[in-house]
């Protein structure tokens, strides 16, 4: 089975994304890049260098729901008449839009997120959502954990390894256990889990640093010889990331679990004091309180900090 990676332009902070074409029957894309004209004459042009077109494609299959990798797949699917998409069940809150406001501001909020930082965060999550267009509920397939994608040399078995959001997955390709993990392994950051609802109840905080930790630990199971991330270059060393990852997300627990004082603090104050910095109106900001909540939520699942509710917030006490 012939993948064949592809570097996308993004107008995001991130850089270029990696979409990946499987040079098989039937014909398939793993992400597709945002949808900005750039990015759709790039990936048009790259198909081309290899003899494809977009009206040859098949099959879509994607990693997660953010912009950068899935905004092109409603065109591409026009385009191709119908090429079928695959996404996970628990990541269409993103694509179908409900998700994004009412549900993901009622998180912040008991995040203790003051409300003028929330309207700036929403603003940029619709300059995001211009980069996506939309699913209907019948325009997309479901990928389930451990499904087998068919095509005519092989198979790709789908692994659900949700962390970075709540139905990323990953492609492995079990013949030489090549593995196409999208923003759950990235070979130069530690992927943030980002802040999202429950998929199974809505009115949760979905617990992506514990999800994600067992979904590192899946892949390494998995023995992979070879990973492609959703940006940058591929990892042949996963056990030495995998270590790094878990090292820097010890550190990052030790130092939330040391601003948690007795008096209590929020998950917002929580971000503002461990990155001082992250405090312009960009996504940065938005990561930054992705990732205190994520580790706040760990640490009080591993008892090491308690939290309680007041007025509607939640701060987190030192046991
Ligand atoms: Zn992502
Ligand atoms: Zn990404």
């Amino acid at each position: 089975m012939k993948i064949i990676p592809l570097t996308i332009p993004t107008p995001f902070y991130i850089g270029d994304v990696n979409v990946f074409l499987i040079k098989e029957e039937p014909l398939a894309l793993i992400d597709v890049g945002p949808k900005t004209v750039e990015a759709g004459d790039a990936l048009r042009e790259k198909l081309r260098g290899h003899g494809v077109q977009i009206s040859d494609v098949k099959r879509i299959l994607l990693t997660h729901a953010h912009a950068d990798h899935c905004g092109l797949a409603k065109q591409i699917r026009d385009e191709a008449r119908n090429a079928e998409i695959f996404v996970h069940g628990w990541e269409t809150g993103h694509l179908f839009g409900r998700s994004a406001t009412e549900k993901h501001k009622n998180l912040r909020l008991r995040s203790g997120v003051p409300e003028t930082v929330c309207g700036e965060i929403e603003a940029i999550y619709k300059d995001a959502a211009r980069l996506t267009d939309m699913l209907g509920e019948d325009e997309f397939s479901e990928l389930q954990d451990a499904m087998e994608i068919e095509f005519s040399s092989g198979v790709l078995k789908v692994l659900h390894t949700p962390g970075h959001t709540p139905g990323s997955c990953s492609f492995l390709r079990e013949a030489d256990r090549t593995l196409m993990a999208g923003d759950t392994v990235l070979k130069r950051l530690t992927p943030n889990p980002t802040l999202a609802p429950d998929p199974i109840d809505t009115n949760k905080r979905f617990k992506s640093l514990a999800e994600y930790l067992v979904s590192l630990a899946k892949i390494k199971s998995y023995a992979p010889t070879l990973i492609y991330g959703g940006h940058g270059e591929p990892v042949d060393d996963y056990e030495e990331i995998f270590h790094r990852y878990v090292r820097a997300i010890d550190e990052r627990q030790r130092s939330v679990v040391k601003l948690v004082s007795e008096k209590g603090i929020t998950a917002f104050e929580t971000a503002q004091k461990l990155f001082p910095h992250a405090v312009g109106k960009d996504v940065h900001r938005f990561l930054a309180i992705s990732e205190a909540i994520a580790h706040l939520d760990y640490a009080e699942s591993e008892n090491k900090i308690a939290v309680e509710l007041k007025d509607g917030v939640e701060f987190y006490r030192k046991l």
